[in-house]
């Protein structure tokens, strides 16, 4: 098998048979010609069920997660959507992480709840809870690992032997590592989710997401389910996707780069608290982070010494981190989970501290990354 960078930049793309064009082109078609009744030309009848751009992107992202399907979205929450609709009936349980990404918890809390589905929300970085969690109910184990915002670590390998004893699905949200740090299907995951939108897309330009499986037939029985509900990725978001995981590799190493001098000038300053970082020794998940990760990639989280008021005033005073939610792009980024990503889950059990910023560390120049964060911290 060709190396990680390779299958970025080749699986699924080969030359364009009629033209030769080197890139995948956008296929800006609902429909396609057919040869005769029922004469389709490579399986291509409507775009819904299939799309020559979609499937580069489908079987680019399963080449690099080591899956046998993989299945593009409009949107990350799209999805997770289309999953929890192909396994979840009525009855069922889910367990999912009590830090879990906001959007996951409500489509989980609010929306499938309302459809039967009931859910416990475990510590992702304590097996024991997550298998105390489990009722005979339940279908799905979900876990995020790193975490968003607290960047808590989950044993991969762990939990996908709870999810096995259980007889449940081992779904990992991948979104933050990718799969260029970390491989959960070889892990014993069964189901990859990414929010696309953030390091795969890499350029803060398309909402996307994508599942990738190591089984054949729960892949033909999400691809029945992504055509039947149809919230699939259009063919420029999909070609945007495709061409930000042919840079992931070099993004990802540069983003980790910076991201472990930011950290450095963190744990030096007298302001900060704590620094959230599962590169950093004392960090609670370091050890299952070696074990599973390649490096630690570009998210930091901190806590200020001052309380909320010094948070908040630290994100208002950066000029080249952005302020702003999401993450994962080529520009640093700079929010205040409490307030802004994480506002709606005050008073519940997904409630953030007040005190804490986060940090998507972009790929600009480092000095200029770290002179702009010394100048907000004062
Ligand atoms: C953003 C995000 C999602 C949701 O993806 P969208 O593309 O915004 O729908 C899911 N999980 C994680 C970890 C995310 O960061």
């Amino acid at each position: 098998m060709h190396g990680f960078e390779t299958r970025a930049i080749h699986a699924g793309q080969a030359p364009d048979p009629r033209t030769g064009a080197v890139i995948t082109p956008i296929y800006a078609t609902s429909t396609y010609a057919q040869d005769g009744v029922g004469g389709l030309r490579e399986g291509y009848e409507y775009s819904r069920t299939a799309n020559p751009t979609r499937t580069a992107l489908e079987e680019c992202i399963a080449a690099l997660e080591g899956g046998a399907r993989g299945l593009a979205f409009a949107s990350g929450m799209a999805a997770e959507d289309t999953l929890l609709r192909a396994v979840l009936k009525p009855g069922d349980h889910i367990v999912i992480p009590d830090d879990a990404y906001g959007g996951t918890f409500r489509l989980v809390s609010k929306i499938a709840q309302k459809w039967g589905v009931d859910w416990t929300a475990a510590p992702v970085t304590d097996a024991a809870a997550v298998r105390a969690a489990v009722r005979p109910e339940t279908k799905i184990i979900w876990v995020e690992t790193p975490t968003n915002p607290l960047l808590s670590v989950a044993d991969i390998a762990g939990l996908a032997a709870v999810a096995r004893d259980a007889g449940a699905l081992f779904v990992v949200d991948n979104t933050f590592a990718t799969p260029y740090l970390q491989q959960p299907l070889a892990l014993g995951a069964d189901v990859v989710v990414h929010s696309t939108t953030k390091y795969c897309g890499g350029h803060s330009d398309v909402i996307g997401g994508v599942l990738v499986v190591a089984d054949t037939a729960l892949g033909d029985e999400l691809a029945y389910h992504q055509n039947a509900m149809g919230a699939v990725a259009g063919p420029f978001d999909a070609w945007l996707v495709l061409r930000g995981l042919k840079t992931l590799a070099v993004r990802m190493d540069r983003h980790s780069d910076n991201a472990e001098r930011v950290v450095q000038l963190l744990e030096r300053h007298p302001r900060v608290s704590q620094v959230l970082y599962p590169g950093l020794p004392g960090h609670p998940g370091h050890d299952v982070a070696v074990k599973q990760m390649s490096r630690f990639g570009g998210m930091v989280s901190f806590r200020l010494g001052d309380g909320e008021q010094a948070a908040v005033d630290v994100c208002n005073r950066t000029k080249l981190f952005t302020l702003g939610e999401s993450l994962g792009g080529i520009e640093s980024l700079i929010e205040h989970p409490a307030r802004m990503t994480h506002a709606s889950a005050a008073g519940s059990q997904l409630e953030v501290p007040g005190d804490l910023v986060r940090l998507s560390v972009g790929i600009e120049t480092v000095d200029d990354i770290l002179a702009d964060l010394s100048q907000a911290l004062g």
